[in-house]
């Protein structure tokens, strides 16, 4: 029941093949373009190389003026810049190392009408020179890359980006446009709110990669683990990511002693060196990259047969960033990531020292606390992959079984006795009177006697010590798990813990939980130890 195209459309399919050489538009990009052409503020949120970029740079050429694109990284911009001279488009970037000669020559062209594009930091584009630039030339549109950071409920918040609002209130009446990959319900609102946008169109992509396969692991003798999966990739691209630099080191190295072919790939090794490593895996001559956060940026490399991660991400953004570097051709490939209970508590040291070094940082901690709980919650859950990941970026499956991750696989090591665990501690959330947290309610569960429980009486309670013979640690992983499974939900300020329909269900026997085993060997009590 597709309209018929309009000229604008037309214009556009015309540029996409003429410069670009692409025949169709991906999945809401003819959309996201049809805005910029209207100059209707949006919001278009995609994940990674769901193909942002063309949906501003697109209708960049076929508008009259200059599209000016707020980008966070130097780097960034000058990949984007080439990319655009390559396809024939006029684009330059302005920032700290451009010299005044070339920002003179810019602003020519930018005058006379022949720059399309012009790429800026927030904090530049905001200052008052630029703006009164700005306002005395023709400005197309402005589009605003890693919208995210304006947000402090995102994963990376950055200040500078608040700055925007400045921008928008100088150029009233020019469309502005924000792009990201994260698109929790709370991100998205507050980006439009942020930016002073009108009546923006929200327009959110698909989020779910059904050809790969995602595992979780813990990661006990990491090396073989990694190795298992190499092997049975042999001869294919795959992409082993670490937290450190060191680590990184230590994992190729020890790859390349067994004869896998990999090479390492981090930010503190010569620019020469990591291009050299970059282009080897881009032409086939070496199998795996292993690689901290910094690789992916720049590579487009679509039969990487798997992406391995040997610690855990610090957000569930990142982590459906890199896994998605896997399988861009549509054919199956594999996701495996490794956990250590330590890898949160590194997490949140480098959350603490990042603020140290950016002024008016603080702000954005408790985002990056939480997307780091959403991301540890993950790996500690026994529910589908694919279904908590999209529903982490505001979707659902519709399907009960993906079939496509180490949940549905039945791959879990699961409790023998989940069903009556799962009840007991239903049933003390019901005793609590659905008015604790999960920290509370496993206490009482494993019969502590905090002076918080005994000023309540609830020493008394019936299900006080049900689970005595567990500790603290795996209660409260269950407890999280039943709320990843349904069965219990987090309410309120306090995060109180309640019983869902499911979960009443679930007391009555009608569904059965994925309990995980627990990590930890259990409790000798004295009391057990007596009988
Ligand atoms: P994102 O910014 O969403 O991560 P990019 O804009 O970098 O994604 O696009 C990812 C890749 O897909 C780029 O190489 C881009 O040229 C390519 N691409 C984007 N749109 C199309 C299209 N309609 N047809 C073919 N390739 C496309
Ligand atoms: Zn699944």
């Amino acid at each position: 029941h597709a309209s018929a195209p309009t000229t604008a459309d037309l214009q556009l399919v015309d540029a996409l093949r003429r410069y670009w050489g692409y025949e169709e538009f991906r999945p809401l990009q003819l959309q996201a373009m049809q805005c910029a052409m209207e100059h209707r503020d949006s919001v278009v949120v995609l994940p990674t190389g769901g193909g942002k970029s063309l949906c501003y740079q697109v209708p960049a050429v076929c508008l009259e003026g200059l599209t000016v694109v707020v980008s966070p990284l130097i780097s960034l911009m000058k990949d984007q810049v080439d990319a655009l001279t390559d396809c024939g488009v006029r684009a330059a970037c302005i920032h700290s190392m451009v010299e005044a000669n070339e920002k003179r020559r810019i602003a020519e062209e930018i005058r006379s009408g022949e720059l399309k594009l012009l790429y800026v930091a927030p904090e530049r584009v905001v200052q008052p020179r630029t703006i009164d630039f700005l306002q005395s030339v023709s400005v197309s549109q402005i589009a605003v890359d890693e919208a995210h950071c304006i947000s402090s409920w995102g994963h990376d918040f950055r200040p500078e980006y608040r700055q925007l609002r400045l921008l928008r209130n100088a150029l009233p009446g020019v469309g502005m446009h924000a792009y990201t990959a994260t698109a929790t319900e709370r991100v998205r609102t507050d980006v439009a709110e942020q930016l002073g946008l009108e009546n923006a169109q929200i327009m959110v992509g698909d989020f779910d990669r059904p050809n790969l396969v995602y595992r979780v692991k813990r990661k006990n003798r990491a090396t073989e683990q990694i190795r298992s999966v190499i092997e049975r990739h042999a001869g294919a691209a795959g992409i082993v990511y670490c937290i450190s630099r060191k680590q990184v080191e230590e994992t190729a190295a020890s790859l390349v002693s067994t004869g896998i072919r990999a090479r390492p790939y981090h930010a503190g090794l010569e620019d020469h060196v990591r291009e050299r490593h970059q282009t080897e895996f881009a032409q086939e001559e070496v199998d795996v990259i292993v690689a901290t956060v910094a690789f992916g940026m720049g590579i487009d490399k679509s039969n990487v047969r798997y992406v391995i991660h040997s610690g855990m991400p610090k957000s569930l953004e990142q982590y459906q960033q890199e896994s998605g570097r896997a399988g861009r051709d549509g054919l199956e490939a594999e996701c495996l990531l490794l956990y250590s209970g330590g890898d949160a508590a590194l997490w949140r040291r480098l959350i603490k020292q990042g603020e140290q070094s950016q002024s008016g940082a603080e702000e954005g901690r408790q985002g990056a606390f939480d997307a780091l709980n959403a991301m540890s919650d993950f790996c500690h859950s026994a529910a589908c992959r694919h279904r908590t990941l999209v529903g982490y970026f505001g979707q659902e499956l519709d399907h009960d079984n993906c079939g496509a991750c180490d949940a549905c696989l039945n791959e879990i090591e699961t409790v023998d006795d989940s069903l009556v665990i799962g009840q007991k501690v239903l049933s003390c959330v019901l005793r609590l009177e659905e008015r604790y947290g999960a920290d509370y309610t496993a206490k009482v569960l494993i019969g502590s006697n905090d002076q918080r429980i005994i000023e309540r009486g609830h020493e008394n309670l019936s299900t006080h010590g049900l689970l005595e013979e567990h500790s603290l640690r795996t209660v409260r992983d269950w407890t999280e798990q039943l709320v990843g499974q349904g069965f219990l939900e987090k309410t309120g300020e306090y995060n109180t813990l309640s019983v869902t329909q499911h979960g009443r269900e679930l007391l009555r026997g009608g569904h059965t939980p994925r309990l995980l085993k627990p990590t930890e060997p259990q409790r000798s009590r004295r009391t057990r130890t007596q009988e």
